[in-house]
């Protein structure tokens, strides 16, 4: 068997309806050909995103029920702080209601302007808060992680010459040095555990706090046990908190690998900082045993946490994100590599190369993947990234990318199956796809309203 089967049987079920092709033309028609304005209701397999929208377990939604909802000093709140002491290995713990929550607070706690954040590579919202407190963010991925097809493993990793390089160079303007596991933005491409350990020795020898983003902590652990060299015989959780171990402190979207669908947290070692961003988190979120989340998240979040560093989870997340990828493959189609741990990436340069950038060939296969399927996926290429430059043209990024991105415990091998037989369709008649053009844009993060039409 090529796919360990799932480590859970199903005691709840959701419905999904698949629509007809008319009921599928006329939403997109709708639409404006943008697959962020569609309905749920109107979708029958949703890869938009991996973010908040997995499934919790039966322990989890019990947790729910457990929930202490007072306002200071909740039961649930400690466990959750347990949970992540444990883990991280870190002294203080500060919840927020999103990722992006806690960037807001310790970016605009930690940066002035002028300053240099360096990252493997920033997420976008990550970047979005440094770049709102006036500073730059700096990306250092490894060259290889720019190649992709080539199969190389940890092509998540920094470059830490460069980043040694940058140090030595403009330590003044460097207030912390970020590490994102996975590195979500190059392809959920995992980083290696030498690599964090050369970064935390730069890092020290600089005397710059290291951060971690850890959103995908846990997927990162499992590709560090398979993949690399003194790792196999180790637990994951144990993996995990070497991982922390390396770093000053880190941060986390839970809505990833904690298997909630809201929540996240900052976890440091700096007592005096920690106050610093509490002070904050009163004025914005919440009181510190709660910061923007009901007592029941916190259970659920301290449960999740352990669950998604469970062995047998993990190796039939990472199978069945490798096995839709490993499909798409062998049917000839282009795709980032190797498969990541959160998503599979199609190049739709190559998927439709008769449709050029300008006229949105990643687009193009989303419409064709909802059309052909109800299935959603996201473009990462010229509609997101080619904003209109100052001199008025399009620019173009260097990938055309559609991100198939899977939830988690939530879709069975047979989804996965579909979704690879209907873009295998698409595939063989790929010139029958055509290209759009623009016909309302935003003037910033255009793709989640822009309307087009396409091209005949
Ligand atoms: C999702 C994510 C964030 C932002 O978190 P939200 O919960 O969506 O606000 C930050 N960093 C990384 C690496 C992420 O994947």
């Amino acid at each position: 068997m090529k796919f360990p089967a799932e480590p859970f049987r199903i005691k709840v079920v959701e419905r999904i309806r698949q629509t007809t092709r008319d009921e599928r033309e006329q939403c997109l028609q709708k639409a404006g050909m943008n697959v962020f304005s569609i309905k749920s209701d109107s979708i029958y397999v949703d890869l938009l995103t991996d973010s908040g929208t997995g499934a919790m377990s039966d322990e989890q939604w019990a947790g729910l029920m457990v929930g202490d909802e007072s306002y200071a000093g909740s039961r649930s709140y400690f466990k959750f702080e347990k949970a992540i002491l444990d883990i991280t290995g870190y002294k203080e713990v500060i919840p927020t209601h999103q990722g992006r929550v806690a960037e807001n607070l310790l970016f605009s706690t930690i940066c002035k302007p002028g300053d240099i954040v360096p990252n493997n590579t920033h997420f976008d919202t990550t970047r979005a808060n440094v770049e709102a407190n006036h500073a730059e963010a700096c990306d250092l991925p490894v060259k290889e992680a720019l190649q992709p097809s080539l199969e190389k493993p940890f092509k998540g990793n920094m470059d830490v010459k460069k980043l040694d390089a940058l140090l030595t160079e403009k330590r003044d303007k460097i207030p912390m040095v970020v590490m994102t596991v996975t590195n979500n933005s190059m392809g959920g491409q995992p980083v290696s555990m030498e690599n964090i350990r050369e970064t935390s020795k730069v890092c020290k020898k600089h005397g710059v706090m290291f951060l971690i983003d850890c959103a995908r902590f846990a997927e990162n652990s499992w590709f560090i046990h398979e993949l690399e060299s003194g790792y196999k015989n180790k637990e994951i959780i144990d993996i995990a908190r070497e991982l922390f171990s390396y770093a000053d402190g880190c941060w986390m979207s839970s809505k990833k690998d904690a298997l909630v669908n809201i929540g996240g947290f900052i976890a440091l070692n700096d007592i005096e900082l920690t106050k610093q961003i509490q002070n904050k988190l009163i004025l914005i979120e919440g009181f510190p045993t709660y910061g923007g989340l009901a007592g029941r998240d916190l259970e659920a979040i301290a449960r999740g946490l352990y669950e998604g560093l469970n062995q047998d989870y993990l190796q039939y997340r990472t199978a069945q994100v490798r096995y839709l990828g490993e499909m798409l493959l062998e049917a000839g189609i282009s795709i980032v590599r190797p498969v990541g741990g959160h998503a599979v990436f199609i190049d739709a340069k190559h998927f439709a190369p008769h449709i050029p950038q300008e006229q949105f060939p990643g687009v193009a296969l989303t419409v064709a993947m909802y059309r052909e399927g109800g299935i959603r996926g996201v473009e990462i290429g010229s509609l997101m990234f080619g904003k209109n430059g100052s001199n008025g043209k399009d620019s173009h990024p260097p990938l055309e990318l559609v991100r198939l991105a899977v939830p988690r415990r939530v879709y069975t091998t047979a989804h996965m199956t579909y979704v690879a037989e209907k873009i295998i369709e698409i595939f063989k008649q790929r010139e029958k796809m055509k290209g759009l053009r623009l016909t309302y844009e935003a003037p910033m993060l255009r793709h989640f309203t822009a309307r087009m039409e396409e091209i005949d």
